[in-house]
């Protein structure tokens, strides 16, 4: 019996200990995303002034991993986590959600209570943390949400907070928000995408597609760009004129701007080494990517760790870049000076002077392809006119010293066009639809040709 008995314990231990595992971060030792789950749901089912919920993350934790290393991330990762159980009133629940975002639901509380809560913790964790001697302050942003705001379940909630807390971190951070009630409906949805991209920073719901520029001489696809993609379970595919306006607007582009950068070179550079080619990657950069202190060196740098040499990458800034802000001139003299390329995009739909182009380190025209496809213009005064503006861009080009590429080719009829109207290189739909690199760079004259249309006469 006593065997028995022992082995009996000794299984509800294990089960126990087993139970402990599936409910709780292993790290922090707090609740994870499934247990604060089932807490809160309990919570919302009891009688009360409501719950609360406390949404927050780290400002500067990837900073402190990134240059001190995981191991010290991970005890800073505790350390915050005993802070935030350490203000956590009675009742209330601390959880880790992963990476370091953490949630405290407090059940049976006031807005005020929770506003005094929201305040305490903003402030604590504006206090350094010790380890090993060094203090690192990383500060918090935190979105605040009451049940009693509209929010009856617990995923709508969390969402809530979620945009709250998206709130906080635009704000500069080391501050609480509060989930607005009153924010209209198109600030909402951008709020969300916001928080929403913010969260796929990172994961593989982010991607990259790729599109060849043709040699209009030799046939040969000789460039690429990298166009980014995102697609979400709940969105489907976000189009990029969808969010990377919020992407530049929040300064996620920064980060985004890196990622894809990187893997575009990393790519590009496989390939090239595979089949002893000398394909230049195009990657679009926003005015953000450029305004900060030593951008080019960090290019130059990156390609240099990657062992890339820097005729294979390219960056593409549109018109209004150059206009709007002085401090990227110097920045794009020196990446050209460095032989990388720099392509003005979606050329004659910006505002560039004369004056200015001129001084422009500019390596690659791209022709917008409004005046590409309009070339085929139905009214023959408009295909006209639109052979003019290709003629003066392709003019400027030359005076530049630069080689013009015409976006938006969809047909053969338009890769003639655009040849004879003395385009160096062509861009579109007519040579595929962006995917994989390995798809773009099988791309040549014969457009069309796969999908059992007429191959290009003269393209090569
Ligand atoms: P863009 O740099 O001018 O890129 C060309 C756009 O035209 C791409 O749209 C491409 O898919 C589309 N396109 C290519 N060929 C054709 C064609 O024959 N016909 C038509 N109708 N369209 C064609 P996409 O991928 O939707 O990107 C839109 C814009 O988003 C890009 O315009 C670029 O400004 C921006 N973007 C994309 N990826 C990035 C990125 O990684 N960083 C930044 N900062 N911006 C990006
Ligand atoms: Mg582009
Ligand atoms: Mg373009």
């Amino acid at each position: 019996m006593l065997v028995a008995a022992r082995e009996m314990t000794r299984r509800r231990d294990a089960e126990r200990r087993l139970g402990h595992a599936a409910m709780h971060d292993p790290l922090t030792g707090l609740a994870n995303r499934v247990l604060v789950r089932e807490r809160a749901e309990w919570m919302l089912g009891t009688r009360g002034r409501g719950v609360a919920v406390l949404l927050l993350d780290l400002d500067r934790f990837k900073l402190v991993n990134d240059s001190y290393g995981h191991g010290l991330g991970d005890e800073l990762l505790v350390l915050a986590a005993q802070r935030a159980e350490r203000l956590s009133p009675r009742g209330g629940t601390v959880g880790r959600l992963g990476g370091d975002e953490f949630v405290i639901v407090v059940p049976d509380t006031s807005r005020a209570r929770t506003e005094e809560l929201a305040r305490a913790v903003v402030e604590a964790f504006d206090e350094p943390f010790v380890l090993h001697d060094e203090e690192f302050t990383v500060g918090c942003s935190l979105g605040v949400v009451h049940s009693g705001d509209r929010a009856q379940n617990w995923d709508e909630l969390l969402r809530l907070a979620d945009v709250a807390m998206y709130r906080a971190k635009a704000a500069g951070g080391a501050c609480f928000r509060w989930f607005e009630e009153g924010l209209g409906d198109t600030a909402r949805q951008r709020l969300q995408l916001a928080a929403d991209l913010r969260r796929a920073a990172g994961s593989d719901e982010l991607g990259v597609a790729y599109q060849p520029e043709v040699d209009l001489r030799t046939g040969q696809a000789i460039a690429v760009e990298a166009l980014m993609r995102w697609s979400t379970p709940t969105r489907g595919n976000v189009p990029p004129c969808e969010f990377i306006p919020v992407a530049e607007e929040t300064g996620l582009i920064v980060g985004l701007g890196r990622w894809i950068m990187h893997d575009a070179v990393v790519a590009v550079a496989e390939h090239n080494r595979r089949t002893s080619s000398d394909v230049r990657m195009w990657v679009n950069v926003s005015a953000r990517q450029l305004t900060g202190p030593d951008v080019a060196a960090g290019i130059v740098e990156l390609l240099r760790e990657l062992d890339v040499p820097t005729r294979w990458l390219g960056i593409e800034v549109t018109e209004s870049v150059l206009a709007d802000d002085e401090r990227v001139l110097p920045t794009l003299v020196a990446l050209r000076d460095a032989g990388i390329g720099v392509a003005v995009d979606d050329f004659g739909t910006g505002y560039s002077s004369f004056a200015r182009l001129r001084d422009y380190p500019v390596t690659l025209l791209k022709i917008d392809r409004a005046f590409v496809q309009g070339l085929a213009d139905p009214s023959p005064e408009a295909a006209e006119r639109a052979a003019h503006i290709v003629r003066a861009v392709v003019a400027v080009g030359r005076a530049l010293g630069a080689d013009v590429v015409a976006e938006g080719v969809e047909d053969v009829e338009l890769l003639r066009h655009v040849r004879t109207l003395g385009c160096d290189l062509a861009q579109g739909y007519v040579f595929g639809r962006p995917g994989t690199l390995a798809g773009a760079m099988s791309a040549d004259g014969h457009a069309g040709q796969a999908s059992g249309h007429e191959a290009p006469a003269g393209v090569r």
